[in-house]
């Protein structure tokens, strides 16, 4: 037979805290304290299988659920001494529900239940209140009409408002025991009108109709909407906890609060939470009286007395409790409590929840109290949120004023006057003035507008658009394809939200949560403290996978190293082009028309690389660099139409002609499936070359300068045919030995490819041959196995999300079962052609914890992210390799 009903209070109980599947949150806990010897206001709680039945019998309920809940009250009252329906001393409950995970003030409750017209007078009496008592009786009917009846809550707002009218009273708590009566009068005949019947007497008759409508809530639309937001399965249901009621309004001595065991914000170990003296828990909800702090360090600079001097007694026992209950469930509290006439009730207690700094810092004191082990308090860590922690972040207690939204695309928050163009934001910088950039989308031309910007905010792009990547690379926030805003370039305006913000005006973008605010807000700047720094060390010793950094600048470099990066795993040569003076050695070479013109371009740029190649090296110094040859398609670094071309001309000395010719012949109507990666270093194999000579120089230079061996590792990118990367892989060998010839001293090295589109992942033991490496380029891999541009999807991928139809965006979170399977393949064949092949990631995803656990399953060496995310993969690579060996 089942059980459907399980008792708790007076130091028993029925169930423990691992039955929230079946109790709920709520009752589990409830169960658990009231088994500590806690003071719980007894209770018990009706399963979740009735839920569960109730919706899979037409909303009818089990047939001995009325026994076993009469066989409970019974229970209940000889445990408090008093009895449900009697006129003299009634048993009073709360009827709450319960899921297994919180749901917050989505499902319905009843409170003060079993009053009517006797036992109100009974309550006026024991409480010495009668004004209280009547309050509560009309709080319960109120209540009791809207979520039992369905009646309307204005239908009752009505009748107060014309009691305080007549009686000139603006306050509800200016309402005396009559003026409550006559109310009462009011909602009663109101209900009757409504209804054609009259409100209820029968307590019975009272409970059972809160059961089923707490029951019924379970599908309120609020509620399904949440589940659905949430990932809560509609088949758990919840569970309805009855409860005797206790009163924090019944006067002096009387209080009800909310207890933190820690301090939520910073972690600190003190008690930390509100109270208010001679109140019932839904005035503090209401916010109409203003909470006290619970202790003197909170109370600074307020002149409201603490509950540790208005209750010192009743506070030190709910010290106690709190210190207890954080033990036993060895996890921070939150904790309801009620003071009845100065006895201490403990309503609830759940998991609180928390910032990313008191996390690090509750997990990190945890662990070193022994309380929790090191592998537990990495678990308990979310990786994302620690992005938090890196970037300035805009004040919590401030007013937001949001005027548009788009893509969270790289995190923190930065405010600056708006300017449309690159050029813009450096005059603005050289002037001392902050800005944030705004435009339609960037490209490799407004590398330095993103430079001096304090922050970007494009309205076409996803998240792994160039505006995006670059932002997260710099470590700038950056909101990507925010679709409503329009911007009018000419005019220099953009309209967001209904309103018109002209260039020079302030904004903020919060690039955490996408949301771009009004005016300038307060910053909180990254603070790394040592828990944080502890939590990292735990997490290296545990991690299998190491962690690279994508980075090209000294800057990006040595971010990547102070945030603990192993190596570089991408630097993206064709990023090293973006200053003024690089540019033009670029687009001459782009635009020469004869062969020294094309040396000479060549020669200067050569020069170029090999410092910057060297910088990094002295940099990186004793760590592997991979540098990957130059990618994008060559009219990225052609100058825009118009004006521009116009300068540039007139800089290289050209004809502005030459420069629109030229532009002709590159414009490809696919550029990202164009003449970019290998197949650009099969047409220019003097570009390679030159870079390649680069490289091995700076090597040279590094080896002589730090006396330690320099073995870089070359990346080809976009192979799809094993030859393709032979063809190349035969010229760089061919520098290698003229390099090593010049200088007389031998070179390592290591020439690998890029696995990012199917062909090459299919072909990976052929590729294997002549790669040394792999490193998986997700970005462009999830482009090619979807065929969806990784620049203009976001619109589109929003509305999958948003419909269903997909559960993640396969650019933040690579999709397992198709990209994955590409992975998974090219691991395979390629270990099987080269069993010692580094295998790594370098797309956007070795950022991501979800991906990195992915990576984890492959057995890939290394994930490389950009620098402001190596933390978050250092912590996720742990939980990774835990979760394998939980696996195992
Ligand atoms: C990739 O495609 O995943 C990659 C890392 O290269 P890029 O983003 O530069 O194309
Ligand atoms: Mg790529």
């Amino acid at each position: 037979m089942t059980n459907w009903v399980y008792t708790f209070g007076g130091g028993k109980a029925d169930g423990t805290a691992r039955d929230r599947d079946r109790l709920g949150g709520k009752g589990a806990n409830l169960a658990e304290m009231a088994r500590l010897g806690l003071p719980v206001p007894p209770g018990f709680t009706i399963a979740t299988d009735a839920c569960r039945h109730f919706y899979a019998n037409g909303r009818t309920l089990p047939d001995n659920l009325q026994r076993e809940v009469q066989e409970a009250l019974g229970a209940l009252e000889r445990l408090t001494g008093k009895t449900f329906g009697d006129g003299d001393d009634p048993l009073l409950v709360s009827v709450r529900s319960g899921s297994r995970e919180s749901m917050p003030g989505m499902l319905d409750t009843v409170l003060n239940l079993g009053l009517n017209d006797k036992s109100v007078e009974a309550l006026a009496r024991a409480s010495g209140n009668p004004a209280f008592a009547y309050d509560s009786y009309r709080r319960f009917i109120q209540m009791y009409a809207s979520v039992v009846l369905g009646l309307d809550h204005s239908l009752f707002e009505e009748i107060i408002d014309r009691v305080k009218e007549e009686s000139g009273a603006t306050r509800d708590g200016d309402l005396k025991v009559d003026h409550w009566r006559g109310v009462i009068d009011g909602y009663k005949i109101a209900i009757a009108e409504e209804l054609d019947e009259q409100f209820p007497q029968d307590p019975g008759e009272q409970l059972w109709g809160a059961i089923q409508a707490v029951l019924k809530s379970w599908m309120n639309p609020r509620a399904v909407t949440f589940r659905t937001l949430h990932n809560i399965p509609e088949g758990w249901g919840t569970a309805v906890t009855v409860q005797s009621m206790v009163f924090g309004n019944m006067g002096e001595g009387s209080a009800t609060g909310v207890a933190f065991t820690r301090d939520p914000a910073t972690g600190e170990d003190n008690l930390y939470g509100e109270f208010l003296p001679n109140a019932q828990g839904e005035d503090v909800v209401a916010g109409i009286r203003t909470p006290h702090p619970l202790t003197k360090p909170q109370a600074h600079g307020s002149d409201l007395v603490p509950m540790e001097d208005a209750m010192p007694v009743t506070f030190q026992e709910l010290k106690e409790f709190a210190r207890r209950l954080e033990n036993h469930f060895r996890e921070l509290q939150d904790i309801e409590f009620t003071v009845q006439a100065g006895k201490l009730w403990l309503l609830q207690t759940r998991d609180g929840k928390r910032s990313a700094r008191a996390a690090i810092r509750i997990a990190v004191a945890m662990a070193e109290k022994g309380l929790i082990s090191k592998a537990e308090a990495l678990r308990r860590i979310d990786p994302a949120s620690l992005e938090q922690l890196l970037h300035p972040t805009i004040s919590p207690d401030v007013e937001r004023i949001v005027i548009g939204r788009g893509l969270a695309a790289s995190p923190g928050a930065a405010t600056g006057e708006i300017v449309f163009t690159s050029e813009e934001a450096e005059q603005l910088r050289a002037s001392g003035r902050k800005s944030i950039l705004v435009r339609p989308e960037t490209s490799p031309e407004d590398i330095h507008g993103m430079h001096a910007a304090e922050g970007i905010l494009t309205t076409h792009g996803g998240t792994t658009s160039h505006a995006a990547v670059v932002a997260r690379g710099m470590g700038k926030p950056c909101i990507s394809g925010a679709g409503a805003i329009r911007i009018n370039t000419e005019k220099r305006v953009m309209l967001t939200g209904g309103r018109t913000l002209t260039a020079g005006e302030v904004i903020t973008i919060d690039g955490t949560r996408g949301e771009v605010l009004l005016g300038a807000l307060p910053m909180v700047q990254p603070e790394l403290s040592g828990d944080f720094a502890t939590l990292m060390d735990w997490a290296d010793d545990i991690r299998r996978m190491k962690v690279r950094a994508n980075a090209e600048t000294p800057e990006d470099a040595l971010t990547a190293r102070g945030f603990g990066a192993e190596g570089i795993g991408l630097c993206r040569t064709e990023r090293m082009f973006n200053d003024e003076e690089r540019l033009r050695a670029m687009r001459s070479f782009i635009l020469a028309d004869n062969n020294q013109a094309r040396d000479e371009a060549l020669t200067a740029m050569q020069a170029m690389q090999k410092a910057d190649f060297l910088e990094l090296f002295e940099i990186m110094r004793g760590l592997p660099v991979t540098i990957r040859l130059f990618d994008p398609p060559l009219h990225e670094f052609l100058p825009r139409p118009g004006r521009e071309t116009e300068q540039t001309a007139q800089a290289l000395g050209i004809d502005p002609e030459r420069i629109r010719q030229r532009a002709e012949d590159l414009h490809e109507v696919n550029p990202m499936l164009g003449n970019r990666g290998v197949r650009l270093a099969i047409c220019y194999p003097e570009f390679i070359e030159m870079q390649a000579r680069a490289i091995f120089q700076a090597v040279m230079e590094a080896g002589e300068k730090t006396g330690e061996k320099v073995v870089p590792e070359i990346m080809v990118p976009l192979v799809a045919y094993e030859r393709e990367l032979k063809f190349i892989k035969d010229r760089i060998d061919i520098v290698a030995v003229a390099v090593m010839e010049e200088w007389g001293a031998k070179l390592d090295y290591l020439v690998g490819t890029m696995i990012e589109l199917p062909r090459a992942a299919i072909r990976a033991d052929k590729i294997a041959e002549s790669s040394e490496f792999f490193s998986f380029g997700t970005n462009d891999l999830t482009q090619s196995t979807f065929g969806i541009s990784r620049d203009d999807s976001g619109l589109y991928l929003n509305e999958y999300l948003r419909k269903g139809v997909i559960d993640r965006d396969p650019f933040i979170t690579i999709d397992v079962d198709g990209v994955g399977e590409f992975i998974h393949m090219a691991a395979e064949r390629g270990q099987k052609t080269r069993p010692d092949i580094t295998l790594g990631i370098c797309g956007e995803h070795g950022g991501d914890p979800a991906s990195i656990a992915f990576c984890e399953t492959v057995g890939l060496h290394y994930v490389s992210c950009s620098p402001y995310r190596v933390p978050v993969a250092r912590l996720a690579a742990a939980q990774a390799t835990l979760a394998e060996r939980a696996e195992q």
